[in-house]
């Protein structure tokens, strides 16, 4: 393992600091809404213009052709500079154009890759279904072959951003009789195709951040199958190896500034005779225990990172999701109780307004990529080896 940079990767670095003052929206992201998508679509667009859209993705297809560690070096600078997260496009970036640069055909690389770098297609992910969550083998949804189509029928729930999608990673059944995953494709459908209907979910919090999709019979090209028919369960495991580790690694990044942020908060906040709150033993030995958590948490991303730039492998990607996830949830729980009585409310102060929203929808942490529990199954039975439950 090298955990020092060398001189090409520290130039690399202060070259992305560089420029990250200079265009770092100065107006803060809106909260929902078309305003939403437009303010993310620029930002991925002046990132593209500037040359630090897909740092590690290939030349060929519109990326910067570097490594991990210079993808890292990126996400560890947009995170000081508070540079907005890529949001609506967190799947196309995080999984879906991952995917197709390593499963894709060359037509579907040029198709949506470039594109997802400039900001021009945001993504969904079609795997969950009522019933097939966990046991993602166990999904229903049709496709059948109707002469150069397949014709998709079912449902899928839980769907991240569908209603404001253009395309969707979708996983159905094409080889009736085949047993579980082995009879599964992976397809890209176009959103608005036409037998589509996206029924968006309410959550706590008052958002809809996902959605409930019908398919009635919706025709969608046999070339928009990606890797062989049939073998889809491969592909998807590709997908969900980025979406639990690559993906995750900025979040990672962010997760160090978050605790650094709830720090100055228990600073500025005082209890009852005055005191700040960060005056308490209780809650400076809690913001420790986070904030060294998170060191132990980000050695190994880096250790992952290392570990795959070096051998191209790495089993440590497993353990990083189900550890972030669940110091993430504490780590906004934590905020919440240092707001008090304001953190029940979403229409309290500025900070109240941001903090609470994003305390809400930790709960879903340890639930949406795969939940700790299956995570934790995948890690004794892959990485340690241990018998399966
Ligand atoms: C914020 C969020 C975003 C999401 N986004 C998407 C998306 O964009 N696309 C998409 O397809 N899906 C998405 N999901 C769905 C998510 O993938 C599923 O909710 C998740 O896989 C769990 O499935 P389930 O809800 O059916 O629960 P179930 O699988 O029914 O699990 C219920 C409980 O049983 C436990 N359990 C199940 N099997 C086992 C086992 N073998 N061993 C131990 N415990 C077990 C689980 O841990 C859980 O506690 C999202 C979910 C959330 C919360």
């Amino acid at each position: 393992m090298r955990l020092e940079l060398n001189a090409r990767e520290r130039e690399f670095r202060d070259r992305a600091a560089d420029w990250l003052v200079k265009n770092v929206p100065a107006q803060a992201r809106p909260p929902s809404g078309p305003d939403l998508v437009a303010f993310d679509r620029e930002w991925q667009l002046r990132q593209y213009d500037g040359g630090w859209a897909g740092v590690s993705w290939p030349r060929e297809y519109g990326g910067a052709g570097l490594s991990l560690t210079e993808q890292i070096l990126w996400y560890e600078q947009c995170a000081l500079f508070d540079a907005p997260e890529p949001g609506v496009f967190s799947i196309a970036l995080g999984h879906a154009g991952p995917t197709l640069i390593v499963e894709g055909t060359e037509e579907q690389k040029h198709r949506h890759l470039g594109p997802i770098l400039r900001g021009e297609q945001v993504w969904a992910q079609g795997f969950s279904e009522p019933g097939a969550g966990s046991d993602l083998a166990g999904l229903r949804t049709r496709a059948q072959l109707d002469g150069d189509e397949l014709v998709v029928r079912g449902s899928k729930i839980w769907t991240t951003r569908a209603h404001l999608s253009d395309w969707q990673e979708l996983l159905v059944r094409t080889e009736p009789g085949a047993r579980r995953h082995r009879g599964l494709s992976f397809l890209i459908v176009p959103m608005d195709s036409p037998g589509i209907d996206i029924r968006p979910i309410v959550t706590m919090d008052g958002d809809t951040p996902f959605a409930e999709v019908f398919y009635d019979d919706v025709r969608v090209p046999v070339t928009n199958l990606v890797g062989r028919r049939g073998d889809g369960w491969k592909v998807a495991m590709t997908t969900l190896g980025f979406e639990r580790g690559t993906m995750t690694l900025g979040s990672v990044i962010r997760l160090r500034r978050l605790i650094e942020r709830v720090r100055v908060l228990a600073g500025e906040r005082c209890d009852r005779r005055g005191r700040p709150l960060l005056a308490d033993g209780e809650t400076a030995a809690r913001l420790a225990d986070l904030e060294s958590e998170a060191v132990a948490l980000y050695a190994l991303a880096l250790a992952f990172v290392s570990e795959v730039v070096h051998t191209g492998r790495s089993a440590s990607g497993t353990l990083i999701r189900p550890f972030f996830a669940e110091l993430s949830q504490r780590v906004k729980r934590t905020a919440a109780d240092l707001l008090g009585r304001e953190g029940l409310s979403v229409d309290g102060s500025r900070q109240a307004a941001e903090i609470v929203p994003s305390y809400l929808y930790s709960f879903g942490h340890t639930i949406g990529t795969g939940t700790s529990e299956v995570q934790r199954n995948v890690i004794a039975e892959r990485v340690l080896g241990l018998p399966r439950a």
